[in-house]
């Protein structure tokens, strides 16, 4: 495995990292681990207060766990009519009047355990001094600015974009290049850190940026269908691992730099301009020049042509995100 300041060096002279790009689930967040003590709780909520024998409950709240996974989020409803109805499919037929409170003291402990760590909130603000953040995150519009939200993320990053907002997902090296652009700064200037393979580290390297660094889940998160580096292309190779976000500034280059920003009324204005959400309708308006943001970021080296870029359309997989 190469390491990270390798990379760096591999850069052109004049080459310099402004910004870093974060994958939301499982890498800034712990979504996976979050939603299975959840509902390890909801089993102890329904075998202590509803006489549940605990292997009945164990099992109903693995079901959901199952089918939450599965399908974390229905376009055709609201977030908790579909997980509310998720609890009710999975209940036996004598308790499914309890579908409701479980979904609501599921949601809590959910976002209990996915509280961003008092270490981490410094270690973005102190990144933050120097460089520009990004959140690029594959999922569903809804599910995806629920956890953005609810952890108020926004006040941490200068642009977050969700895949579903776009007409594209990782590994489309177009939603790199759509961060890239609403930041102003090139690929090559930006490193992207995720826990998968597939989709933040393919994509970081197939849109050139400047380093990919990979957070691979512990293994007793694993899940069937979780990618080794045995199962992506060759060329999928990041240039460090990680086994913890908080390790990630350590293999930054020194500083050549000090943003030296003020938080102000004006900087949380633009801050805001810059999340998806607010810019979504002008961001629709960019789509006829997709062709311009590829050829403008795309470089010979990359070894592949832009032919391949546009075969990514709207209604493409934007896959789960937990
Ligand atoms: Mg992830």
């Amino acid at each position: 495995m190469s390491t990270f300041r390798g990379a760096i060096k591999r850069l052109s002279c004049d080459s310099k990292i402004t910004a870093i790009f974060f994958d939301l689930d499982n890498t800034l967040i712990a979504t996976r681990k979050a939603d299975a003590k959840a509902c390890s709780k909801v089993a102890d909520l329904l075998h202590r207060d509803h006489g549940f024998s605990c292997e009945l409950a164990n099992e109903t709240a693995t079901n959901y766990l199952s089918a939450f996974r599965r399908c974390p989020d229905n376009p055709d409803m609201a977030l908790a009519q579909w997980r509310s109805q998720l609890w009710y499919d999975v209940l036996p037929g004598t308790h499914k009047q309890l579908a409701g409170e479980l979904y609501g003291r599921w949601l809590e402990w959910r976002y209990r355990y996915l509280a961003i760590p008092a270490e981490v909130q410094t270690m973005l603000q102190t990144l933050r001094l120097q460089y520009l953040l990004g959140i690029i995150t594959n999922g569903p519009t809804a599910a995806q600015w629920e956890k953005i939200d609810r952890l108020a993320l926004n006040k941490y990053f200068d642009c977050i974009l969700v895949s579903s907002d776009l007409p594209w997902a990782k590994p489309d090296r177009n939603i790199f290049y759509a961060a890239c652009h609403y930041l102003g700064v090139p690929p090559g200037q930006c490193v992207m850190i995720g826990d998968k393979l597939e989709t933040d580290i393919q994509g970081g390297i197939e849109a050139n940026l400047g380093a990919t660094v990979w957070l691979p889940l512990p293994s007793e998160q694993r899940l069937v269908g979780d990618r080794t580096m045995d199962d992506v292309p060759e060329h999928v190779r990041p240039d460090a691992i990680v086994d913890s976000v908080l390790k990630f500034p350590a293999l930054l280059p020194p500083s050549t730099s000090f943003r030296a920003r003020t938080p102000s009324a004006s900087s949380v204005s633009l801050q805001e301009q810059k999340t998806t959400r607010n810019r979504a309708a002008q961001y629709n308006r960019f789509l006829p020049e997709i062709p311009d943001l590829y050829s403008s970021y795309s470089s010979s080296s990359s070894g592949y042509s832009s032919n391949e870029c546009s075969q990514h359309s709207i209604g493409s997989n934007h896959g789960s995100s937990s």
